[in-house]
């Protein structure tokens, strides 16, 4: 860990953040840090066998909300945001993540059909839902373009990201220990590393945090499959009640399932067939589960993120609450959390963390 002790000068390293987490959330804020030419050191308890949300996820970004077909809050603006972050990803760490494929949303029945078209037409909806409805040769059934929706490969993002922040020594492979943090004159001391601010990125595990004590996120248990499906040849993503992504080599990401309830870690029987029993237009292909992992997600009760600074320190900050859309909501709300420590603006009372103070 030489990179954290000493500068040419022989003075101490003053990094300006330690970021807690590696997942969408800390990932995100770092690499928008890495763009601004800001100093950080990542601390994450990486366990090859432990799966967070973020590393099994599918990546997905969708301006709408399909069940209802309403817009997203900030769609706009967090479509701009995600759009304006994998591309300085992808040109930093050339490596392609982002895939701008339109999803296709199967409308089962006429009256979603007649739904659809009547949505398009609204100006609100219009820039997201496709004029004309596509055909698939595999089914009969009809199917609508979600515009300005793909996915990103989270996987990758954080392995590459992980890669570069271990050859450059500024990665911790621990759990932090939250009694070992020490404020002094303006600073905080962590064991051998000074900075100027700490981010908690943590996901579900902010329940042990002690400066976010008031902080209600809902572990949400998703699970996800990967199926091997050699004949289907399918080029895009479909939306069938599940989510299907082509991968390569005949390999499709399927999911997801929401089960509050559920709080063991374990993959189970029950999220197969949801997820099998999804796949009607598909199912006709033969294929096989190849990969089938678990996680929760840091939901909230109010569906919204939680963002900002503690009441009692302000140079220390939350970003949690990613229980869905974390890949399209995490380059937004960095880019807020940035504006809001560096330009002093205000962060929308919505996603505050202040809501849970009051
Ligand atoms: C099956 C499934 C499918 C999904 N599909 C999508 C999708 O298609 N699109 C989408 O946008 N979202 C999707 N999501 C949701 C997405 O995964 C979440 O929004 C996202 O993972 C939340 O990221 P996060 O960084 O906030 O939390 P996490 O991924 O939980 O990351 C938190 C990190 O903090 C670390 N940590 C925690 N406590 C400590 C500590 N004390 N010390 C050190 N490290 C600590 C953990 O090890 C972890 O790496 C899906 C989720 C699931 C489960």
């Amino acid at each position: 860990m030489e990179a954290f002790l000493l500068n040419f000068m022989g003075n101490k390293k003053i990094y300006d953040f330690i970021i807690v987490g590696q997942g969408i959330a800390g990932t995100v804020f770092a690499s928008s840090l890495l763009n601004l030419n800001k100093s950080f050191v990542v601390i994450d308890s990486i366990k090859p066998r432990e799966m967070s949300p973020s590393r099994i996820a599918l990546g997905v970004y969708n301006p709408l909300v399909l069940k209802w077909i309403t817009k997203v809050w900030n769609a706009d603006h967090q479509l701009e945001s995600l759009f304006s972050f994998c591309n300085f990803f992808e040109n930093h760490f050339q490596t392609k993540i982002h895939f701008k494929q339109n999803i296709y949303r199967l409308l089962e029945s006429s009256l979603d059909i007649n739904n659809w078209n009547a949505k398009q037409s609204s100006i609100k909806l219009s820039r997201y839902l496709s004029r004309s409805l596509n055909d698939l040769n595999f089914t009969e059934k009809k199917f609508g373009q979600v515009l300005n929706s793909g996915w990103v490969d989270v996987k990758l993002m954080l392995d590459v990201f992980l890669g570069y922040i271990q050859e450059r020594q500024i990665f911790l492979n621990k759990k932090i220990d939250y009694k070992r943090i020490i404020f002094k004159d303006d600073l905080i001391y962590y064991d051998n590393i000074i900075c100027r601010n700490i981010v908690f990125c943590e996901g579900c595990s902010v329940y042990h945090n002690p400066f976010f004590k008031k902080a209600k996120v809902v572990p949400t248990k998703g699970e996800a499959i990967k199926i091997h499906c050699p004949n289907l040849n399918l080029r895009s993503v479909l939306h069938t009640g599940v989510l299907i992504i082509p991968l390569k080599d005949d390999i499709y990401h399927v999911g997801s399932t929401y089960d509050p309830n559920d709080t063991s870690i374990l993959p189970t029987k029950k999220a197969i067939d949801k997820l099998t029993n999804k796949l009607s237009v598909i199912k006709k292909f033969p294929h096989k589960i190849i990969n089938h992992l678990a996680a929760h997600r840091p939901s909230t009760e109010d569906r919204k993120p939680i963002l900002g600074p503690s009441v009692n320190n302000k140079n220390i900050f939350i970003f949690n609450g990613l229980g869905s859309r974390g890949i399209l909501l995490a380059p937004y709300l960095s880019e807020q959390l940035i504006n809001h420590i560096y330009s002093n603006k205000v962060i929308e009372s919505e996603i505050s963390y202040k809501r849970f103070e009051l």
